[in-house]
């Protein structure tokens, strides 16, 4: 497990929110978190404004823990930006929760983002070198030197001069007292919705989220992506958008749409759910199984085992219960219990599976640790015969733009043939969606997504590709 709090931002995964405009900016900022909480539930801010100063909250924990009447009330102001973080490294400290509010020589202002950036490392180590200071381990804190330190008087443009010196995945809420501006990376890793809030008389309010559902919410409507390399500025002036990069070939994170956004989102400009039913459907065409019932493994499997079952004719049966309370920790009894971490958060329902041939779909498998419990849980239950079915291709690489995977030593698809994955977890078959099929389910007509996790071409260099390699192998 990793101790130093030096990496620990390897494996963020987030959420972010921004609103400019609204009586109450960070109560909307709240409710967007809530729809957010799946990208992040280790801790949870909002910072806001009110033109003459800035306020940030943040804590460990779930969003309707952090968040309390009164703290609410101790945001005041027409703007504000959240973040929920989920880390699974060692050190889940305060330290680098977000926002990060702090006073730069352009004023007070606040930070969120989502995504890792490659060269933050060497970027620190040369700030260092020069004397700079580091509260905690994430990246936010390079761009926030990167800001303070730019010789550009305004915001923006400092701002603008920081995100050129950084690499890698980013998308990004910032606050000043007068100011919402928000950015994404060059290659557009990682998602961020734009759309506006209605208010009375004709007057409306801004808001920004890494995934729609958060609109949603709070009834806002969704008008397009922030574009990849662009930012996007709103002040008393009204709304710029500016591109601050140059025009990179897109690599839009696949795995939003396999595994990490929810359904009812839309995602690169894409439904989620439609991406997923019809991964499940190409699923059963690649790789169809004799069975007499289609089962996923909740909740990441349920929506193309829908398509499965859909494209198959076979029956869809909910024949796994996922516990939607299990906490982050909880006291595992001294006696062993078998398997008790997933028994703790699945269940079978066994008229459903006894005697029967099952087709069991997952999202991925990663070490196949979990999905080798789940084959047994299911054959344990009585199933004759299980099939499983996985809606991607192999996962053989780490991602080093923000999702949380292990070193490549731990991905057992990098070091292991299928057949050998297929006896490791003990299922009868087991099928992976290929590649093509992938591409055509996300309708990737022009290139724009990044498959790095199943190809290992990464479209970005990674700086210091062996500290990041090292700092995965660490944990
Ligand atoms: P395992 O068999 O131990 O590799 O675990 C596979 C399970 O982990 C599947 O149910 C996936 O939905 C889930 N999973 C895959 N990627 C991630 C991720 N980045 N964060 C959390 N869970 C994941």
């Amino acid at each position: 497990m990793l101790k130093t709090g030096m990496f620990d931002k390897l494996h963020e995964e987030c959420g972010v929110f921004a609103i400019f405009g609204h009586p109450e900016a960070a109560n909307l900022a709240n409710l967007g978190l809530y729809a957010l909480q799946h990208r992040g539930q280790e801790s949870a801010g909002v910072a806001s404004s009110d033109g003459s100063d800035v306020y940030c909250y943040k804590a460990m924990g779930h969003v309707a823990e952090v968040f309390t009447p009164s703290v609410i009330s101790s945001l005041p102001g027409e703007r504000a930006i959240g973040h929920t973080r989920y880390s699974t490294a060692g050190d889940t400290v305060l330290l680098n929760a977000q926002p990060f509010s702090v006073a730069t020589n352009k004023g007070r202002i606040a930070v969120a983002h989502n995504g890792n950036l490659t060269n933050a490392m060497e970027i620190r180590r040369t700030l260092e070198s020069e004397g700079a200071i580091f509260s905690g381990s994430s990246d936010t804190e390079v761009i926030l030197h990167l800001i303070s330190r730019s010789r550009e008087k305004s915001l923006p443009a400092a701002l603008r001069d920081a995100l050129l010196q950084v690499d890698g995945a980013f998308s990004l809420v910032m606050l000043s007292r007068s100011q919402v501006i928000v950015a994404r990376d060059p290659h557009g890793f990682r998602p961020l919705a734009m759309g506006y809030l209605e208010l009375s008389g004709d007057q409306i309010s801004y808001v920004f989220a890494s995934e729609t559902c958060a609109f949603d919410l709070i009834g806002a409507i969704y008008v397009g992506d922030v574009e990849p390399g662009e930012m996007v500025m709103v002040g008393p002036e009204g709304l710029t958008r500016e591109r601050f990069a140059p025009r990179r070939p897109k690599a839009q994170c696949v795995f939003e749409h396999v595994y990490f956004s929810r359904p009812d989102s839309i995602v690169f400009g894409r439904p989620v759910g439609q991406s997923r039913e019809l991964l499940g459907r190409l699923l059963a065409q690649r790789c169809p199984a004799d069975a007499d019932v289609v089962v996923p493994v909740p909740d990441s499997g349920v929506a193309a085992a829908l398509g499965y079952a859909a494209e198959s004719g076979v029956p869809f049966r909910m024949g796994l219960i996922r516990n939607h309370y299990v906490g982050r920790t909880f006291i595992e009894p001294s006696q062993a219990i078998r398997d008790f971490g997933v028994k703790l958060k699945l269940n079978p329902v066994r008229h459903l599976l006894k005697d029967k041939r099952v087709v069991l779909v997952d999202d991925s498998i990663v070490r196949g640790t979990t999905s080798r419990k789940i084959v047994r849980m299911v054959r344990n239950a009585g199933a004759r015969e299980v099939h499983l079915r996985i809606s991607c291709p192999p996962t053989v690489s780490p991602c080093f733009y923000g999702v949380d995977t292990p070193t490549k030593s731990e991905l057992i698809a990098a070091n292991h043939s299928v057949e050998e994955i297929r006896r490791y977890v003990e299922a009868d078959s087991l099928g992976y969606l290929p590649l093509g099929s992938l591409r055509e389910a996300v309708q990737d007509e022009g290139q724009e997504y990044c498959y790095a996790c199943y190809t290992s071409d990464y479209p970005t260099e990674i700086v210091y590709l062996e500290d990041l390699l090292a700092a995965k192998s660490r944990r």
